[in-house]
């Protein structure tokens, strides 16, 4: 049995994975038999609370436990399913959603989907990289007679249904450490240097520290039960967190198989194919020089035959900007982003050059070829002149340098404390 659920959370505080550890506790008569699903959707819709996050546990009747992937009062194992499980799963989860989610907030409207069957995988596809219709994904529900309750807009259960269809083509890891409650919404104290230590004693977890930054980005900067979470591989690497990160002991924790660092949101598109609040991979030629706008943001122009976009490092991208400047008109460059409205922007999260463009610096005048003696300009675009044979010579005859690039080519992603949850760090690529 499947219980998926979305859109508990406001800015000011809860957090829908915690939920799926209150359900999990709720259920103890019954065992987890596949890891929970941490599933983020389209990171561009506008009415996100934060990473567009929603979860999914598969409960049943247990057989037999085959590994442990969390402690919540104990350890929470994933178990072999007896298949024969009956029960008020609905009821018994919206009275956890009812006591937990932020639901007198604004922009909290919960969704929750109980079932035995999996909408189709398609829409998950579009929830992940597409605006969806509360009609459409109500009539999919319907349709596949899965019970279902929501509150406010009922919006929640497109991210949950959405998140139901997920069948991992591409997967990771996240292991969420929760806070005791008496601690929600107070600083946390994680020390920048066990953080560091964690990222170097893992090969396979990613987005866990910015070097650049000098910062550690596994704490989340809301006042939600998070204490940190840690994103890998392989759920063994995570499990180091545990121990590594010490100031505070974690009340609770939860491993999710979950489709970040996946690049799952990124549809292959032309220029001229580029909508608002998809997320893009395109290919085409820098077409205008980078140029910075008051705030810290570069953007350029990008061309592909006729058409062109313009392209955005917004300030939190920090040190990523100062690539981005060294671009050059007819430099050959692929760009990975989600678009933005008004105007249609994309927002880069990824770059790689694949040509760049020689750029020619004046060395000197052209030499003559009878005399070997320096030549003479004639005035701006008249070309040269022999002072001795009078030969002549054209303006581009004069003496060239190719200028060395301050780029090379290659991959460039924007610092891991801007990466978006689902973009694949180049760790994982390269
Ligand atoms: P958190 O990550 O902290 O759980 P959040 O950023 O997930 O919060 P929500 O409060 O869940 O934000 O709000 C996102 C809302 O958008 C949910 O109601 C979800 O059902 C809906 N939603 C998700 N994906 C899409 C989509 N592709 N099209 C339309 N609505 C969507």
């Amino acid at each position: 049995m499947y219980i998926a659920l979305d859109d508990t959370d406001s800015k000011d505080g809860m957090c829908t994975t915690f939920l799926a550890t209150e359900l999990i506790k709720e259920f103890h008569e019954y065992k987890l038999l596949s890891y929970p699903k941490l599933v983020r959707l389209n990171p561009n819709i506008p009415w996100k609370t934060r990473g567009n996050g929603a979860v999914v546990i598969e409960i049943g009747k247990g057989l037999e436990k085959k590994e442990v992937v969390g402690s919540i009062d104990e350890d929470i194992g994933i178990w072999s399913g007896d298949p024969d499980i009956k029960g008020r799963i609905l009821e018994r989860s919206k009275k956890i959603i009812k006591k937990w989610a932020e639901m007198e907030k604004e922009g909290t409207d919960p969704g929750l989907i109980v079932g035995n069957v999996r909408p189709p995988r398609k829409l998950y596809e579009k929830g992940v990289s597409e605006l969806l219709d509360l009609k459409y994904v109500k009539s999919i529900i319907n349709e596949l007679d899965l019970d279902n309750w929501y509150a406010g807009n009922g919006r929640g259960l497109i991210g949950a249904a959405s998140a139901l269809a997920w069948i991992p083509e591409d997967h990771t890891y996240e292991l969420i450490a929760y806070r005791d409650p008496t601690l929600w919404g107070k600083e946390r104290l994680i020390d920048n240097e066990e953080v560091k230590t964690l990222d170097a004693a893992t090969e396979k977890t990613f987005d866990t520290y910015d070097h650049a930054e000098k910062k550690q980005a596994v704490a989340p900067n809301s006042p939600c039960p998070v204490l940190y979470g840690i994103r890998g591989e392989q759920t063994s690497e995570l499990h180091l967190a545990l121990d590594t990160i010490k100031n505070e002991k974690p009340n609770r924790w939860l491993t999710f198989l979950t489709n970040q660092g996946t690049d799952d949101h990124i549809k292959n598109l032309s220029i001229q194919g580029l909508e608002p609040y998809l997320s893009a991979h395109i290919i085409g030629v820098v077409s205008s020089p980078p140029y910075v706008i008051p705030g810290g943001h570069v953007f350029f122009e990008v061309s592909e035959d006729d058409s062109k976009v313009t392209a955005a490092a917004y300030e939190p991208t920090k040190g990523f900007r100062d690539t981005i400047k060294k671009l050059v008109v007819g430099d050959k460059i692929e760009l990975w982003g989600g678009i933005r409205e008004k105007p249609i922007t994309l927002n880069i999260e990824k770059m790689k050059v694949n040509g760049l463009e020689n750029i020619f610096v004046k060395k000197g005048n052209p030499v003559c070829p009878h005399c070997g003696k320096s030549m003479s300009s004639m005035g701006k675009d008249a070309g040269y002149r022999c002072k001795r044979c009078r030969s002549k010579a054209d303006e581009e005859e004069a003496r060239v340098e190719i200028l060395d690039r301050d780029i090379k080519e290659g991959w460039y992603e924007v610092p891991v404390v801007a990466r978006r949850h689902l973009s694949k760090p180049l760790k994982r690529i390269l």
